[in-house]
């Protein structure tokens, strides 16, 4: 790496000068730059504005899943079948499936190596358990912190090699030469937020031959969120220069805490926790679900199922199923505007028509398994604390103590299945940018728990497996990049000198731009999609992000990492809406973890108001057969388009050809 300076409209910043710079922190972005060095590319860095910020090293659950090919026992598995469970949960390119599956041991072995705690018996099985959309025994985790664990052996290697961070750097700009189909991402411009000093804005400039992108999901769009207040994403990033992003409709939602941020999926729902519901001020309380459920015994077996059926599953809320609480959650906060709880200090209670909880009341697949658990005991923290200790000590550790007071909860943004366009080499439609982890959204409608780490690991494997390979070039010489860049350096400049106002004493108008974005879409773009309000709210992003490209004021150079992100964010949230938009104007119902409102449709049990009929998407519809592409054009209009879903390569692959094609240096493209 060279490190020189540039002079852009009189202004001094360090310029780097690399192969590769990857951008991020989480367990994508670290695995690219440990298998980047692995495989002889030693030029490169990690730029990441908070390291170790992402949901990788922050997010869990009562038991967080990695899903991997199976690798015990005698029920056969292969690439090809894990491709097709892959392939089926709808909106999947095959060959994408069948590179996640065919790379999965690779993956997996390679965090075994660099030492993640995934458990193995005495004969060196990596024994696994069903997840939710496996028909096989696919999944293993390595406790409540799986991806925190990944997260630390990822992050020791990397300090290890001696590869470069650049913490405290927020990227605000990729820079790219060429325009349309001949567009390449060529650099970056990040704010290196410990330089901020006076009117400096603390611009630094990456020129490098590639970049992978593992910024993560788009977090910071929502007000209802389970990922870590630190995880933002950076979509815009990406948009602004033309990625195509695909699948962004798609999305998981379900229930998790408020105060410290976490699933309430497993043990915590299995135990069978009291639903309350009070006003603004904690007044008030009912236990709302009681007025929908029929009886105890539905209710409560409802709630055990969501410890297994966690996301939001609009398939799951008819006849009284699990999902129909997150509907009757959103319903209590959103609609109504109170506040929900579980309480783990007594059982539901009845009411009306409703006996109090008791086990008998229990249908047969919960009360057996909370008796093969030992657990038929008097409330739900003593069930806790005998099923799932570390479920208790998680919170106490957050300042929560389940013992003596209620968890408010709320139905939360969790995971992006869409996200950026990627090749099978997981380059976008921008060359020699590279989206890893869940920034790319491989995924479609449905996945199996745990495939977001998969894909992470084996996407950043290949794109370092072709940076390597092809793209192993020397960066552009200083005065050409500087050609090629400066206006694009100057227009970031310029935004930030125009941001920074005199007069401007607070950061309040930042603070409402951003409640406003996450207002949107939590609302309209999360699990409850109203086709009629739609439009409307499309118009009021975009309407909104031309005001804060024009007016956005703040009072110092210190607030342009935020005023950056909003910007940022705000882009983002107008294109994911768009293309709710257009799903729903190409007559798209619900599926996957949204619900679609429809006049015409069923409600989700007679006790609520005709205003909650859906459908379900019909399989054979023309969204179900394709996948939804959106991108920004040149003028920054929207592009979108409606692309076959690729099937998954059948072509059969003969050891003596492979061979030869592997020994020409035919394999990767
Ligand atoms: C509560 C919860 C539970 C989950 N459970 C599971 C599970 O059981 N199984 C499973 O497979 N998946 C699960 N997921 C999803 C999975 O954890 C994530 O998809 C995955 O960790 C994302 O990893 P990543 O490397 O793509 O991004 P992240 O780990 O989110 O990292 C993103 C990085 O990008 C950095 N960054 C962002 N923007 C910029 C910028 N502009 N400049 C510089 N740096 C930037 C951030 O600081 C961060 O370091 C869960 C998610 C949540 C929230």
């Amino acid at each position: 790496m060279r490190k020189s300076e540039i002079v852009v409209s009189g202004a001094k910043f360090p310029l780097y000068s690399l192969n590769t710079l990857i951008i991020g922190s989480g367990t994508a972005a670290l695995n690219a730059g440990v298998c980047l060095y692995d495989r002889g590319q030693r030029d490169i860095a990690i730029a990441t504005e908070d390291f170790g910020g992402g949901t990788s090293n922050k997010s869990g659950s009562d038991k967080q899943t990695y899903y991997k090919i199976s690798l015990a026992g005698d029920r056969p598995d292969s690439p090809l079948e894990m491709a097709k469970d892959l392939f089926n949960g709808g909106c999947m390119h095959g060959d994408i499936a069948l590179c996640e599956a065919q790379g999965s041991a690779a993956a997996f072995f390679h965090l075994v190596s660099l030492g993640v705690p995934f458990p193995h018996d005495p004969f060196g099985a990596y024994v696994g358990y069903k997840t939710d959309h496996d028909p096989r025994q696919r999944a293993t985790s390595a406790g409540p912190l799986t991806s925190h664990l990944m997260f630390e052996c990822l992050a020791k290697e990397i300090r290890k090699k001696r590869i470069k961070i650049f913490d405290n750097h927020q990227v605000i700009a990729l820079l790219t030469d060429g325009r349309g189909e001949n567009k390449r991402v060529i650099g970056a411009v990040a704010i290196d937020k410990t330089r901020i000093k006076g009117k400096n804005p603390g611009f630094v400039v990456f020129n490098a031959v590639n970049i992978i992108l593992g910024t993560g999901g788009p977090a910071g769009i929502y007000k209802t969120s389970v990922y870590p207040e630190s995880q933002t994403g950076s979509h815009g990033l990406a948009l602004e220069i033309g990625a195509v992003g695909n699948n962004l409709t798609e999305s998981q939602f379900g229930l998790a805490s408020l105060k410290f941020r976490w699933n309430l999926s497993g043990t915590y729902q299995q135990v069978i926790p009291r639903y309350v519901s009070t006003d603004g001020k904690g007044r008030d309380e009912r236990e709302f679900l009681n007025d929908y459920f029929p009886d105890m015994g539905t209710l409560a077996t409802a709630i055990f199922l969501k410890g297994y059926q966690w996301p939001f599953d609009p398939r799951k809320a008819a006849s009284y199923g699990s999902s129909l609480i997150d509907i009757l959650v959103y319903r209590e906060t959103v609609v109504k505007g109170r506040r929900v709880y579980l309480d783990f200090r007594r059982n539901p209670g009845g009411a009306g028509k409703l006996r109090d909880f008791s086990f008998g009341l229990l249908h047969p697949e919960a009360f057996s398994y909370l008796q093969r658990s030992g657990a038929l005991l008097p409330t739900p923290i003593e069930r806790l604390e005998h099923m799932n200790q570390p479920a208790i000590d998680v919170y106490k550790d957050h300042g929560i103590d389940l013992e003596k007071e209620p968890l408010e909860a709320a139905v939360c943004a969790q995971h992006n299945n869409g996200g950026l366009k990627g090749n099978i080499w997981w380059e976008s439609n921008i060359e020699h940018l590279f989206p890893v982890g869940e920034v790319n959204g491989t995924h479609g409608v449905y996945r199996p728990g745990g495939s977001a780490l998969n894909s992470g690991q084996v996407g950043s494997l290949r794109a370092a497996m072709v940076i390597a390979r092809r793209y192993s070039d020397q960066p552009l010489k200083e005065r050409e990049f500087l050609e090629t860049t400066e206006s694009q350096i100057r227009l970031k400049l310029e935004t930030a000198r125009q941001m920074i106002a005199k007069g401007i004493p607070t950061t309040a108008g930042l603070t409402k731009a951003l409640a406003d974005i996450r207002q949107r879409t939590s609302v309209h773009g999360a699990h409850i999609r109203n086709p009629i309000q739609i439009g409307c709210e499309v118009e009021n992003a975009w309407k909104q992000y031309a005001r804060l490209k024009k007016g956005l004021k703040i009072p110092s150079a210190r607030d342009l990492p935020a005023a950056f992100k909003t910007l940022d964010l705000c882009l983002t949230h107008a294109v994911y809406l768009e293309a709710i938009k257009e799903y729903l104007e190409k007559d798209g119902a619900s599926r996957g973890s949204f619900l679609v409102l429809d006049p015409n449709g069923e409600k989700p049990c007679p006790e609520l108001d005709d205003f909650w009929k859906f459908s379900m998407a019909n399989p054979e519809s023309f969204v179900s057969r394709k996948i939804l592409e959106i991108c920004l054009d040149e003028n920054m209009r929207v592009q979108k388009r409606w692309v076959d879903i690729r099937p998954i390569p059948s072509e059969e692959s003969w050891f003596e050809n492979v061979w030869s094609d592997f020994r020409n240096d035919r394999i990767i493209r």
